[in-house]
């Protein structure tokens, strides 16, 4: 099995680079964020409880998260492992993933860190929330979830470093450039099947 964790923060790139690695390795792509706004669409219980927290950019309370996570890596597509995008984004989830990935037998394989300075980032956002209008893309939002990146994600960093497991790769470059560096970190990571 392996288990790719894609770490940067909101507007890095993550979810575009997910996808395209998902057709590369034929590993499924479990993006957090996504399940959330699928299930907020469906207005399903677990959709309306998120929506009150993503709509001011926080965090979902981490037991929700760990939850849906370990349902869907339950999931027979996730049988060979997954590529996880948006999770974990604290230490609680990353302990909950270490555990979770030590009952099926499991190890994570690598943990790309996809770095994009501030300034690009915020611009990226804003430009998106113009060109998809997503609810949480606005400017009081985009500070918020950059800040909660800074205090909650990025200790994951050590958390994953100190385990040899981060690589950074530059965000600042083209789709296709981040992808080529991506892909190569990553295939030197995984093992066959
Ligand atoms: P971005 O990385 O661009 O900020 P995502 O699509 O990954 O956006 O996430 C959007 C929102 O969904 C977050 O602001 C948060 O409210 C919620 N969310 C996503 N992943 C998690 C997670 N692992 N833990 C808690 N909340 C999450």
């Amino acid at each position: 099995m392996n288990f790719v964790i894609l770490v940067g923060p909101p507007g890095a790139g993550k979810g575009t680079q997910a996808k395209l690695l998902e057709q590369e390795l034929g590993l499924p792509q479990v993006s957090t964020g996504d399940l959330f706004r699928y299930n907020l669409k469906h207005q399903t219980e677990l959709g309306k409880l998120a929506q009150t927290y993503m709509d001011r950019g926080e965090l979902v309370p981490d037991e929700v998260t760990v939850a849906m996570v370990q349902d869907r890596l339950s999931q027979q597509d996730c049988a060979g492992g997954a590529i996880l995008d948006g999770f974990p984004r604290t230490l609680a989830q990353a302990e909950a993933l270490d555990q979770l990935l030590a009952e099926f037998g499991a190890r994570i394989t690598v943990v790309p860190s996809i770095e994009v300075p501030r300034e690009v980032l915020v611009q990226r956002l804003l430009k998106r929330a113009e060109l998809e209008g997503r609810a949480d893309d606005n400017e009081e939002t985009i500070r918020t979830r950059m800040l909660v990146y800074e205090e909650q994600t990025k200790p994951l960093l050590d958390y994953y470093g100190s385990k040899g497991l981060v690589v950074a790769v530059n965000g600042e470059q083209s789709v296709e450039e981040v992808q080529e560096d991506l892909l190569e970190v990553v295939e030197e990571a995984v093992q066959p099947q």
